[in-house]
């Protein structure tokens, strides 16, 4: 029998169960998909690492926690970039910068010239932006893939096509990280549906995600290897999985239009959505009921803050520490 039953094979589930192993448990991952990714919200994201430009719409703490997370990947994984995130508005939109910047912090101005230093192809379609040259991204596929390859090589398979409702695991502590699956024990979580679209094209080259502010429809592109570029990503209050509309599809192709023309161009090669899991604060949590540890909430920042939530909850689990701006008070019971 397992010390731990981590139960959900997303980021959050296969970093925590990294973390275990890594410092001595034995730990099993169970998973009710068919295999890697094929449930989890993981499996759609953008893969930014922007802990500081996401301060445009986060708490201190997700910057903060966030700080960790390029390290971390970039030991574990190939091809993690370290080359910024650039924030790009159209002229109408300059404005929408400023407020940008007075939120954020760790950039410098950018002027249409040195736009088109770090983006060649962006040349002369920008005239401002901001540049935040310590934030990276990765390919989140390759990601979980290097997680689930790291675990092996502790000794630990996941196993796919288990429904933890219809296997009680026996082990003496749980970690439950079932993202929006978790609903049913943590009832103030709440979905926030995110439509991405993955496409190909040989005509633009990007080094970095670039965003592009627009006061309804702001939108980013990351470029992947070999002509991929993942456009994402809406925000909408729903807790419908997968279900993609063609508003959704009209904003980001729209908006990766006015980035470059000739993402009119590009082979669509996927569509996808999912749920974020996202308690009232859009902060992420770790919560305890009885055996069973939850680690949730991780909305829009899941890769960013996995490494510093599954550290902290090796340590709580092995060693009982307390770390209070991640564990919620009211449900810590023993
Ligand atoms: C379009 C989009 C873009 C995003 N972009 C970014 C980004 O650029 N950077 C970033 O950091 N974050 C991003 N995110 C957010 C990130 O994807 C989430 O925060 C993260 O995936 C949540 O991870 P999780 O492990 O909690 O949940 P999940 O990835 O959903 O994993 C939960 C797992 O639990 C399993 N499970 C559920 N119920 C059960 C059950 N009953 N029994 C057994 N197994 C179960 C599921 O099969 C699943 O594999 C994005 C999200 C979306 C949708």
């Amino acid at each position: 029998m397992a010390d731990v039953t981590v139960i959900g094979a997303g980021v959050a589930g296969l970093t925590c169960a990294l973390a275990l192993a890594e410092r001595g448990a034995s730990v099993e991952v169970i998973d009710r998909g068919e295999r890697l990714g094929a449930e989890a919200c993981s499996w759609y994201a953008g893969g930014m690492l922007a802990p500081w430009c996401e301060r445009e719409s986060a708490e201190p703490l997700v910057a903060e926690l966030g700080e960790e997370a390029i390290d971390y990947w970039a030991e574990r994984v190939p091809g993690v970039m370290r080359k910024g995130t650039l924030v790009v508005a159209p002229a109408r939109d300059v404005p929408d910068l400023a407020r940008f910047a007075r939120r954020t912090e760790r950039f410098g101005w950018v002027d249409g010239e040195r736009i088109a230093t770090l983006e060649p192809d962006l040349a002369g379609r920008f005239s401002k932006g901001l540049f935040f040259s310590e934030e990276g991204h990765l390919d989140p596929r390759d990601a979980l893939d290097a997680l689930s390859e790291a675990l092996a090589r502790q000794g630990i398979s996941i196993r796919f096509g288990v429904e933890v409702e219809n296997e009680a695991p026996s082990s003496p502590t749980i970690v439950d990280c079932r993202g929006f699956g978790a609903r049913d024990a943590l009832p103030d979580l709440r979905g926030v549906k995110g439509e991405m679209v993955l496409v190909r094209t040989k005509d633009v080259t990007l080094s970095r995600p670039v965003r592009l502010l627009h006061p309804r429809h702001p939108v980013y592109i990351v470029p992947r290897d070999d002509g991929l570029f993942m456009i994402g990503a809406t925000m909408i209050e729903s807790s419908e999985r997968g279900r993609v509309t063609a508003r959704a599809m009209l904003e980001l192709l729209g908006a990766a239009y006015a980035v470059h023309p000739a993402f009119a161009e590009a082979e669509i090669i996927e569509i996808g959505a999912d749920v974020r899991p996202a308690f009232p604060d859009n902060l992420p949590r770790i919560s305890r009921r009885g055996r069973t540890f939850h680690v949730n909430g991780l909305f829009r920042h899941g890769f960013l803050l996995a490494p510093a939530l599954a550290r902290r909850v090796a340590a709580t689990v092995l060693h009982g520490t307390h770390y209070p701006e991640v564990m919620d008070e009211d449900q810590l019971q023993r």
